[in-house]
Order: structure tokens, then C-alpha cells, then sequence
């Protein structure tokens, strides 16, 4: 059944029948698309940033399709920056360096925690045997 939704762009009413948006906002992404996949085409291996401000495309919109994966199967090499060093990357939201920074710090973590957890239930059996 179709019904009436505000359109994620641009707000107006407008029936959804699964795209999302209205069809005017729908039409203009396709296009957008279309730009973002012709810039993409003459410069492999550009970052997000790059794409913005060359196409003026929104960054809503080249995000999602990165998400879908769509630069991918076309083997294009999209880079956006790692949330932890800003790095170039292509998938995840981290570069490998920081997830493995991140693993090791939560491996250090864990083993903080174990010892202060061995403290404190030696500490706890004494006093709260006195209690
Ligand atoms: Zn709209
Ligand atoms: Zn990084």
C-alpha cells in the first residue's frame, strides 16, 4: 500500500513506493550518480572529499554509494578518511594500522582488568570476611 511520507531531501509530501525520496529529489540523485560515477571514471583511486568538491554532488549521496558498494564492483578505488589517523581507505572505518591498534589496545585492556579483577577480589575475600 502506498502512503504519504515527507521526502528525505527536501521534505516535501510525496507517495513513497520504496525509493526513499520524492520522485523530484530521486531523479536528481540519479543524476547526481551519474555525475559522481563519470568524475570517478576519470580519476581512479580519488578520495570522497575529492568527489565533493569536484562534482558538488552532496556527501550523503557519494557515502551511500560507497556503502552500497557500488564503486566497488565497478572497481573503482574510492578513499575516505580512517576515523582514527585519517588515512586513506576503501573499506571499513578504520585503516588496518588503527584496527590493529585498536585490538592490541583492547588486548591490553583485558589484561589491566584482569589484574586489577585479581586485586580486588583478594582485597574483597579480606575485607569482606572483617565486615
Ligand atoms: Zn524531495
Ligand atoms: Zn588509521
Amino acid at each position: 500500500m502506498n502512503k504519504l511520507k515527507n521526502c528525505n531531501g527536501c521534505g516535501k509530501l510525496y507517495m513513497e513506493i520504496g525509493q526513499g525520496m520524492c520522485p523530484d529529489c530521486y531523479r536528481r540523485e540519479q543524476e547526481d550518480e551519474q555525475t559522481v560515477y563519470s568524475y570517478v571514471r576519470d580519476h581512479d583511486k580519488c578520495s570522497i572529499k575529492q568527489i565533493v568538491d569536484n562534482t558538488g554532488v552532496k556527501e550523503r549521496v557519494v557515502l551511500r554509494m560507497l556503502k552500497q558498494g557500488r564503486f566497488i564492483a565497478s572497481g573503482f578505488e574510492i578513499t575516505y578518511p580512517c576515523q582514527g589517523c585519517g588515512a586513506p581507505i576503501t573499506t571499513g572505518k578504520l585503516c588496518s594500522k588503527c584496527s590493529n591498534d585498536i585490538i592490541n589496545q583492547a588486548k591490553r585492556l583485558e589484561a589491566a582488568k584482569a589484574v586489577k579483577k585479581v586485586d580486588k577480589s583478594s582485597t574483597m575475600y579480606n575485607s569482606s570476611r572483617n565486615r
